[in-house]
């Protein structure tokens, strides 16, 4: 192949130059059936989306709720969707190094898409087009254009080289058992996790090839040419050029070289495109789509499902925007990395599970994926099922679905929006619907459904608690308060948790603050309920207590329970509430900060634990911090914090199940992680938490080292009491007239 002379001396290049028709016609006709290949794929995938139930009414996907939840979340929109993808904020929210190389290979990628576009408009439409409508050929890629062209999409390329290879390199060199595959648990018939690693190298080393043989080319057509000068604005071409020449490749050689490479280049170029959406690349094009759509409150605000929908058993079950979540997954492990259950020992893995979803789905609907996927060796094992298996049961172990916490770690983690907990419940309303459970969770639903509260205990004694008080706590069924207080069933039955709402107790009583109970009209609030699937019950509950919040004059409600919190202030509302919610740690910072508790600063250091349903569903992070530093603690925070906070194992109704298959519970793992500050206080603001850990203290030998105290009790270890009357007084006198 020759180049044409005259090219040297004009500023641009010629297309196919050195290449006859036939090899053109060639390389049409490779184009479109690539192009159809490509399309085929996506047709495939997008009438598997089909194949889910509407999310709402009339809607097939949405960026769902449009009401807003203050301080969780600002609403859902595909704008903040398009702007999360465009920063790749989620990708680097934990690991800032991945994040940054992601976004080079992002925007690098997308930047030689758009010079194949720009391109491609300028020869292939214009170039056949303009002759048409005015007599001759017309091209904007020369000039000025063209070298601009070649300074900005050789950024593009060489940055992407560079994400590409850091993103190699960390995955050959940390051997992180995150991206290792191995399974939470293996199932009998046996697995084979290799072909995801295969996958996941062909992938990032495809990437690689096409980026650098972009830039052999381009040297290789440059040392062709004699290096023309104004080819030094196609600075990577040229200096790659240069690199040919250096090597010994002159401009004769390169003009054998360059028609082979190419047509390398090319043909792998087409095999790329054709195998985006058969393979891991295809999350380049769902992972976006998924984050357009995801909405962040979902997990916290659950959707109501069908009406009469006894909860999943197969693929039609699932909303498009989950089945589009399953293929978003780009198998980074991060949420397998953080669940509590995974930790625990327990056979669940967040990751596995949206793996194990997706290769079940994908069998059904016939895609073929290009290594991607596990493998089983027989016909026989539920990923290798043809649509008949039961997703719930079947094909996801139902104590893998029991064994969630609902900690939600895993939804906060994930960098491309996956709402595993919202299915997995869905799964766990099909187990409980057929009465696959611990006989301790049926028993603890029989007890509300028929008392109202887990325990079993009559509603009579739910206020039982308030007799060793010195005062009585108005019913606010009778008489107007401020704050009705939402006590919930393990502060009020707990023998263990009862002093703790004495204590709360007296505390807003010297306070001054007008407070008051629903007493026996108080049912459990059915946030654990509803998690654990008995959708049915929920609604009850939920029925019950809005009647009897309605009996009851009150501006706010304070709860008690973190999980009581979350239902309360995310779903009542949909159901009719229209009262703000607070959590008994808020209020205690108001009291303190404003000065309306005396205090005397109780020095020491104490490491504090979030509540996931406080801190991680409900983002309360800075109230109780600020609370215990007020009280003149030192507070000495764990590694694993706020958002990152590690789940005590009680939530989502596992504090009803049985726990005795873990190898160690998420509360002992916890309260090593504790102990290993060298601090001696451990403060909680949940009354599961008191519970969870005092067991876990003594479980892991830790009498003596460790005290678990509720934030109540700081409070009320460091109040002032011969400050309280005179406060008191102060509040009772009549307000100054002017
Ligand atoms: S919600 Fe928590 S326990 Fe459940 S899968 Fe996610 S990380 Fe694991
Ligand atoms: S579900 Fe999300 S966090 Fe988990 S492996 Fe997939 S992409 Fe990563």
């Amino acid at each position: 192949m020759t180049l044409d002379p005259t090219l040297a001396l004009v500023e641009t290049r010629k297309v196919f130059a050195g290449e006859g028709t036939v090899a053109q016609a060639v390389f049409y006709g490779l184009s479109v059936l690539t192009i159809a290949t490509f399309f085929t794929g996506i047709v495939l995938r997008v009438r598997k989306y089909g194949r889910g139930r509407p999310a709402r009414e009339g809607r097939w996907m949405r960026p769902s709720h449009r009401e807003d939840v203050p301080e969780v979340t600002t609403k859902p929109s595909f704008a903040k969707g398009f702007w999360t993808v465009a920063t790749n904020r989620t990708i680097s929210r934990d690991q800032p190094s991945v994040g940054m190389a992601h976004l080079l290979v992002f925007w690098g990628f997308l930047g030689l898409f758009a010079a194949t576009t720009i391109l491609s408009l300028d020869y292939d439409i214009l170039g056949n087009v303009s002759p048409l409508l005015v007599g001759h050929t017309v091209s904007f890629f020369h000039g000025p254009f063209y070298l601009a062209y070649n300074a900005v999409f050789n950024l593009a390329g060489v940055i992407a080289i560079l994400g590409t290879a850091h993103l190699m390199g960390r995955r050959a060199s940390h051997k992180e058992p995150r991206l290792d595959y191995t399974r939470a648990f293996k199932p009998e018939e046996g697995y084979s996790r290799k072909r995801f690693m295969q996958g996941d190298w062909l992938f990032l080393w495809l990437l690689m090839a096409l980026f650098v043989t972009g830039f052999l080319i381009q040297g290789l057509r440059i040392d062709e040419a004699h290096f023309p000068g104004f080819e030094r604005w196609t600075w990577m071409g040229y200096l790659t050029g240069l690199g040919w020449n250096a090597v010994g490749v002159g401009p004769h050689l390169a003009a054998h070289v360059h028609p082979w490479l190419w047509w390398f280049h090319i043909l792998m170029a087409l095999a790329f495109v054709a195998y985006v959406p058969f393979s891991k690349a295809n999350h380049m094009i769902a992972s976006p789509a998924n984050l357009v759509v995801n909405d962040p409150a979902n997990t916290r605000r659950l959707p109501s499902p069908p009406s009469g929908h006894p909860g999943y058993t197969s693929l039609a079950d699932f909303t498009p925007k989950e089945l589009l979540g399953l293929d978003a997954c780009t198998k980074c492990g991060r949420c397998h990395y953080v669940c509590p259950a995974r930790t625990a020992g327990a056979p669940l893995s967040p990751r596995d599970l949206i793996l194990d979803l997706r290769q079940w789905v994908n069998r059904q609907e016939h895609i073929p994926v290009v290594l991607d996927q596990e493998e089983r060796p027989a016909a026989t094992g539920p990923l290798a099922a043809n649509g008949s298996t039961a997703v719930a049961g079947d094909v996801i172990a139902p104590l893998t679905l029991w064994s969630c916490t609902t900690c939600m770690a895993c939804v906060e983690v994930c960098p491309v929006g996956i709402e595993h907990v919202p299915s997995i419940i869905q799964m766990r309303r099909k187990l409980v619907d057929e009465g696959t459970m611990d006989a301790t969770l049926q028993s603890a639903l029989q007890n509300i459904a028929q008392q109202g509260n887990s325990m079993g205990k009559s509603a009579r004694m739910r206020a039982r608690w308030t007799k060793g008080l010195d005062f009585t706590i108005p019913d606010a069924r009778k008489e107007p308060v401020e704050y009705l207080w939402f006590v919930g069933d393990f502060a009020s039955f707990d023998d263990r948790l009862q002093g703790l709402s004495r204590t709360l107790a007296g505390i807003l009583h010297h306070a001054g603050i007008s407070f008051g109970l629903l007493y026996e009209d108080e049912r459990n609030s059915g946030n654990d309920v509803r998690r654990v699937g008995e959708e049915g019950l929920f609604e009850m509950l939920v029925e019950h207590n809005l009647a009897a919040l309605a009996k009851a004059d009150f501006q706010t409600i304070i709860t008690t329970d973190p999980h009581t919190y979350n239902t309360l202030r995310n779903e009542y509302p949909s159901y009719g509430l229209d009262k703000p919610v607070r959590h008994y740690s808020e209020v205690l910072t108001d009291l303190v900060l404003s000065g309306r508790l005396p205090i005397k600063p109780l020095g020491g250091h104490v490491t504090y634990h979030d509540p996931c349903y406080l801190g991680r569903y409900n983002r309360v992070l800075d109230a109780p911090r600020a609370l215990i530093e007020g009280l003149g603690c030192e507070l000495v925070e764990m590694p694993r914090n706020r958002t990152g906070s590690f789940c005590c194992g009680a939530g989502g109704g596992r504090i009803w199940m049985d726990d005795s298959f873990l190898e160690e519970r998420p509360s002992e793992n916890r309260m090593k992680e504790a102990v290993a500050l060298g601090v001696d206080t451990f403060v909680v603001a949940c009354p599961k938490d008191f519970a969870m850990f005092s067991d876990a203290v003594k479980t892991t030998g830790n009498e003596g080292k460790m005290t678990v105290v509720d934030i109540v009790q700081l409070v009320d270890r460091a109040l002032d009491r011969d400050r309280l009357p005179s406060l008191q007084a102060a509040q009772a006198a009549p307000e100054p007239t002017a």
